[in-house]
């Protein structure tokens, strides 16, 4: 085995790829950016070189620093995690030129399946079912146009060398083509290079289901069953899980034979994914189309990984030293059911809009990590798996991108593996950006998801049961900060007024009042102390019985209105975040005496949500423009935002142009009144 590896990578991947070296004896390099200097996976590893400065291409991207750190320290191969540079046929060649081993696919393999047109037509000769589309060289766009209608709309153009749900467009009707053609190589062309495209027929209620494969230097190859990972939202995943909900036996060999003959074709060694898609027929039968190939690891392993309590990143490790692989076919098997859900740093309800800041509450339901075979062995509670590259008090910052962490769970079955999720969803506390973890946990609760009525619009579909979802009620939230607001002058007396019933004041009176803020509505709310000494919650002209009790470490089991609650509640200054079992509520507990004269000067400008580039500016100076109106188009955390004028007006003047990189908070155009 490796005395010494670098890890190529940042995040939870180069967390969880230190973990396991650790565990064989393998030391650990890290490599990190400007911004990371202090991040979780620098502390993970053993070592750790500065490589450059924040943006990607100046550092994760910059294989000569890479590989020049590789050889300072001494390490013998380089783990390339996933993103970055895993798929990057040119940095596995200098791998190999610089004498370093690197752990993943030789470069031919990566270079075969990093063209999804090129992949298609050796998969074609490989005898693997295919979309039905056409895939060639030739990209005259009369020729694609011809080809679109034989195949037959809708269809769906996608870039060959596109990756991460982008540069792909759906087209319903022939008159759309040409335009929807154009755009997308537009798009194909500026993030990927390359403005080549294949057209394929759109797949309506299409499922995702992918396998896991893995071969060694010896001739081996084999399949690790499969994930359903059909919930996706812009063509990204959300949920993943394994097996895949309704995969007869049968089916399931037939789909891994299909995937190892996809990795026997290109002389494939390492870890790799065939992704498929699957369309039920209407006897119900499931019919499934290779759709490309992913030469590295993939982020959603870990179900894999519980399922057959095989460790995949020390299956790599083994696989790059020349041993063979740790099993074969026949001595793998399938137990149980685990879901990976994963926790971003976004606003689902503005269209998925990444967030950044500095996560000041991060805190994981209790959870066992799963260990060789451990989700066989593990207890009921022991089921849980956090898989985090970063730590509370950790800046989420623009420059990568916005997945905080993955949470996996295992069951006997789905619908504990489904139950476990819905309790460690809600057991994950995040204050600080906006996250999804309140969208996860209503789409692990819809109907479609937990009665596995899959496919990739399911998001869509459910859009009014898991958007725009109110949080924890403003009562609860109110009931929240007045127990900690309760705790803290109990504190500060040194006195112990939950268990006084009568004298006790509240600030030197037998009332108190709270200014909350949610968003941008103000809400009154007081404590008071009634005659015979209980106390009552008054919220928006809406009175209930109150009481508290602090159980330690920021909860408190409260009583209003006669039910009992267990509430969390985290502050940073006026912020109050209350946590409690149907959700939660971030606000603002105002101090009016603070924000005395606040308010000058804001509002109707068009800045920048976030630090990044801009990518299309459409309005001019003297454009008259209504509120709502998208005026530019910005790119951060590897996702392009739409940016609406805030209120009706006239350009006056752009304060930058495309190609711009801008801070966060920049005012980029002057909006003038009409
Ligand atoms: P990427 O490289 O971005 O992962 P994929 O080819 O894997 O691109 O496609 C990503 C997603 O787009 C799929 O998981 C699926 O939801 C959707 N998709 C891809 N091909 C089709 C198709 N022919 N019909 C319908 N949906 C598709
Ligand atoms: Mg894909």
């Amino acid at each position: 085995m490796f005395k010494k590896i670098l890890i190529a990578n940042r995040g939870e991947i180069a967390c969880r790829v230190a973990k396991t070296a650790r565990r064989l004896g393998v030391r650990t390099v890290a490599v990190y950016s400007d911004a990371d200097a202090d991040a979780a996976h620098v502390r993970a590893c053993d070592e750790a070189v500065h490589i450059g400065g924040n943006a990607a291409k100046d550092s994760y991207l910059q294989w000569q620093r890479i590989l020049d750190a590789a050889q300072a320290t001494g390490a013998q191969a380089v783990h390339p995690g996933y993103g970055f540079l895993s798929e990057n046929e040119d940095f596995a060649r200098a791998c190999a030129a610089a004498g370093l081993v690197f752990i993943g696919p030789p470069p031919e393999a990566i270079a075969a399946m990093g063209s999804k047109a090129a992949a298609k037509a050796l998969m074609e000769q490989a005898g693997v079912p295919l979309v039905p589309g056409y895939h060639g060289q030739d990209n005259d766009p009369a020729l694609l146009a011809r080809e679109a209608d034989r195949i037959g709309y809708p269809v769906l153009i996608k870039a060959s060398a596109g990756g991460g749900g982008r540069g792909m467009r759906r087209v319903d009707q022939a008159e759309d083509f040409a335009a929807a053609l154009a755009s997308c190589q537009r798009e194909a062309k500026a993030s990927f290079g390359n403005d080549h495209v294949l057209v394929e027929r759109y797949v309506t209620r299409p499922r995702h289901i992918e396998i896991q494969l893995f071969a060694d230097t010896q001739g081996n190859c084999v399949y690790l069953f499969e994930r359903d990972c059909s919930v996706q939202r812009r063509h990204q995943k959300v949920l993943e899980e394994a097996p895949a909900p309704g995969m007869s036996a049968a089916r399931r060999a037939e789909m891994g034979q299909a995937a190892v003959a996809a990795a026997q074709a290109v002389g494939y060694v390492g870890a790799g994914t065939v992704e498929f898609i699957a369309e039920e027929l209407d006897d119900g039968d499931l019919r499934f189309y290779f759709m490309e190939m992913n030469t590295r690891l993939q982020v959603e392993h870990p179900v894999t990984e519980a399922i057959t309590g095989h460790d995949l990143v020390e299956w790599q490790l083994r696989v790059a030293d020349g041993q063979p692989l740790p099993a074969r076919q026949d001595d793998l098997r399938l137990h149980g059911h685990a879901i990976e859900a994963r926790i971003c740093a976004e606003n689902p309800d503005a269209g998925f809009l990444p967030a950044t800041g500095r996560l000041a509450v991060l805190r994981w339901p209790a959870h066992v990590a799963f260990q060789r075979n451990a989700a066989q062995d593990a207890g009921p509670s022991a089921a849980v798996r956090v898989d985090a590259g970063v730590r509370e008090g950790d800046a989420i910052s623009p420059f990568y991108d916005s997945m905080i962490a993955k949470l996996i769970v295992w069951g006997e079955d789905r619908a504990q593996a489904l139950a476990r999720l819905d309790a460690a969803l809600q057991a994950t506390h995040i204050v600080g950006p906006a996250t999804n973890v309140a969208f996860l946990r209503r789409v692990v609760n819809s109907t479609a998801f937990s009665t596995a009525d899959l496919d990739t619009a399911l998001i869509e579909r459910e859009r009014a049961q898991v958007l725009n979802q109110p949080g924890l009620a403003l009562p609860l939230a109110a009931a929240g900060v007045a127990a900690q607001a309760l705790a803290a002058e109990t504190a500060a007396e040194g006195a112990d007024p939950w268990s006084r019933r009568n004298g006790w004041r509240l600030h030197g009176g037998a009332r108190r009042r709270f200014d909350l803020l949610v968003g941008k509505t103000a809400h009154g709310a007081t404590l008071e102390r009634l005659h015979d000494g209980a106390l009552r919650l008054g919220v928006a002209g809406e009175f209930w019985s109150f009481s508290a009790q602090p159980l330690g470490g920021s909860r408190y089991d409260v009583l209003l209105g006669g039910q009992r609650h267990t509430l969390t509640v985290y502050r940073q200054g006026e912020r109050a975040t209350v946590f409690a079992d149907g959700g939660s509520l971030e606000l603002l507990d105002i101090d009016p005496i603070a924000h005395a004269g606040d308010h000058a000067g804001e509002g109707g400008r068009l800045t920048a949500p976030m630090p990044g580039k801009v990518i299309a500016l459409h309005a001019k100076p003297g454009d008259a423009v209504k509120a709502g109106q998208a005026l530019a188009v910005m790119e951060a955390m590897k996702m392009e935002h739409t940016l609406a004028a805030p209120r009706d007006g006239v350009v006056a003047e752009l304060l930058y142009a495309v190609g711009d990189q801008v801070a966060e908070g920049a005012e980029l155009l002057k909006l003038a009144e009409d």
